[in-house]
C-alpha cells in the first residue's frame, strides 16, 4: 500500500489528460490518496515515470477504458519490453496502414498503451477492434470444394488429410455457442472408422486464424513457426511446445484451432504440421 499526501498527487497529476487520474477518482483518506490494488498501484507508477521523464502518460481508449490491453493476446509479436509489465507489439494502426515492419511501435500495458509512430489513442483502439472482428466465426465454402458424405457417421464431414492407408474427416457442429470438431480416421483398407469430438476454444482459433492472416496466401507456414508464436502464450518454451507435458494446451491452443480453419479451407493442413493459408479474404 502506497499513500501519497493530496497536493502531491495534485502537483503530478493535476494536468493529466485522463478521467482515471482525477481526484475524485482516487481513494483518499486523512489527506492521502491511497493505491494498493494491483490497478492502482499501476496507476502510480506510471504517473511518476511520467512525471519523472517529463513523457507524457500512455492512453486509454475513448471509453477511458483500455481494451488494447484487453487484446493483448491478439496483438501481433507481443513480447515483454521490460520488467515492469510494459509489452511492445505491432501496433494494429501502423499495420493497417502498411507501416511498423519492424512490429514493436505499440507499447502496452495495464495502464495504458502509446504508440512512438504517433498514432491517437482512438486510433489505436480502433485497428485493435478492427483486427478482432477480422475472425469470422464461419467460412464460407470456396467456390469448387468438395462435402464428401460417406457413411451415416461421417455424413456432411469433410476429408482434410489423406495417405495411402488413412483418411481423415473433419465435421463442425455449433451446439449452445460451442464449436464442436469431430475427427473422422478411417482406415482405407478394412473402411473402419474411428471418431472423436472436441470441443474447439473459439478464442485461440481466433488468435490463430489473426496471426495466419500476416502471411501471403500460398506461403508454407512450417510447424515450427506455428510453435514459435503458440509456446509463449502458455508459458512454455518453443522446444517442449507439444511435448508430452503440455499436451492438452497444444491441442487446445494450436491442433484444435488449425483442424478447424482448415474445415473452412482457410488455411491447408500438411502432413509435417505446416500449413497454407488458403482464403484471402474469408466473409463470415
Ligand atoms: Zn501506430
Amino acid at each position: 500500500m502506497f499513500s501519497v499526501p493530496v497536493m502531491t498527487y495534485l502537483e503530478m497529476a493535476g494536468d493529466v489528460p485522463r478521467a482515471d487520474y482525477k481526484l475524485k477518482h482516487q481513494r483518499v483518506s486523512n489527506g492521502f490518496v491511497l493505491f494498493s490494488t494491483e490497478a492502482e498501484l499501476a496507476r502510480l507508477e506510471a504517473l511518476v515515470e511520467a512525471h519523472n521523464s517529463g513523457k507524457p502518460l500512455p492512453f486509454l481508449d475513448p471509453r477511458g477504458e483500455n481494451s488494447v490491453w484487453e487484446a493483448r493476446e491478439h496483438l501481433v509479436n507481443l513480447k515483454r519490453s521490460g520488467g515492469d509489465g510494459w509489452y511492445s507489439a505491432q501496433c494494429p494502426s501502423c499495420a493497417a496502414k502498411g507501416k511498423d515492419n519492424k512490429q514493436n511501435n505499440l507499447q502496452v500495458a495495464l495502464v495504458g498503451f502509446s504508440c512512438v509512430a504517433g498514432c491517437t489513442p482512438k486510433e489505436v483502439a480502433q485497428a485493435t477492434q478492427d483486427m478482432m472482428e477480422d475472425v469470422p466465426e464461419e467460412i464460407e465454402l470456396l467456390p469448387g470444394q468438395t462435402v464428401l458424405p460417406i457413411s451415416e457417421g461421417i455424413e456432411g464431414a469433410r476429408l482434410l488429410l489423406q495417405t495411402e492407408k488413412k483418411e481423415r474427416y473433419t465435421r463442425i457442429d455449433n451446439k449452445e455457442g460451442d464449436i464442436y470438431l469431430t475427427v473422422f480416421r478411417k482406415n482405407r483398407e478394412t473402411g473402419e472408422v474411428k471418431e472423436q469430438v472436441h470441443r474447439v476454444n473459439k478464442r485461440y482459433a481466433r488468435i490463430m486464424w489473426v496471426w495466419l492472416q500476416r502471411f501471403e496466401k500460398g506461403h508454407v507456414i512450417t510447424s515450427k513457426e506455428i510453435r514459435e508464436y503458440i509456446a509463449p502464450f502458455f508459458g512454455v518454451s518453443t522446444d517442449a511446445w507439444a511435448g508430452h507435458a503440455h499436451r492438452s494446451e497444444y491441442f487446445e491452443g494450436h491442433y484444435y484451432p488449425l483442424l478447424w480453419l482448415a474445415h473452412h479451407r482457410a488455411i491447408e493442413y500438411n502432413h509435417d504440421g505446416s500449413v497454407v493459408r488458403i482464403a484471402d479474404e474469408v466473409t463470415p
